[in-house]
């Protein structure tokens, strides 16, 4: 079997928001889809994608800051410090740019694609990555680090085309679109 391109998935679609399940073992399957994973991010100019984002709700995701590739599996955030907050744009919520205030260090733990599980304190962009794809598994968005009524509006400008808020342009840094 072959997963051939994968579709990403935009807002509005259930998988976004549905909590991923763990993965029993990383084996071939998972590999073949790990790797149509990085080619539809390369494809898109992404920083990071999680399954959910091509509609697989499976504790999945993939990162390449340009400097660092990773694949992970059943990931764990076991102690975050420090704060920050940066603008994050998201795959499936085109052109909407959110700040978004995220652990500026994390440490870390998850299942390679050799299906070892590796520990790992993540700085800077790396973090900031990793947390924005774990909460893609928790069924999380950027979305929901608005308030309330900014999240209301927000959503229905973006749904109707007038959203005049902060929009990533096609020639912005591709590293904030996760
Ligand atoms: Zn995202």
């Amino acid at each position: 079997m072959s997963y051939g391109p994968l579709k990403v998935r935009i807002y509005g679609d259930p998988c976004l928001v549905a909590k991923s399940k763990p993965v029993k073992e990383v084996g071939p399957v998972e590999r073949m889809l790990i790797a149509a994973m990085f080619e539809t991010m390369a494809a898109c100019k992404g920083v990071g994608l999680a399954a959910p984002q091509v509609g697989i709700n499976e504790q999945i995701f993939v990162v390449d800051t340009g400097k660092v590739v990773m694949a992970v599996v059943n990931p764990k955030i076991v102690k975050s410090a420090g704060s920050e907050l940066m603008e994050e744009g998201c795959l499936s919520i085109p052109r909407v740019l959110v700040d978004v205030k995220r652990a500026k260090a994390v440490w870390v733990e998850y299942t390679d694609v050799e299906n070892r599980r590796v520990k790992a304190q993540l700085n800077g962009l790396l973090a900031r990555v990793f947390q924005h794809e774990y909460d893609h598994l928790q069924g999380k968005l950027i979305l929901d680090y608005l308030n309330p009524k900014d999240r209301t509006k927000v959503l229905s400008q973006w749904k109707n085309g007038s959203y005049t808020g902060k929009v990533l342009g096609e020639n912005d840094d591709y590293r904030t679109k996760i």
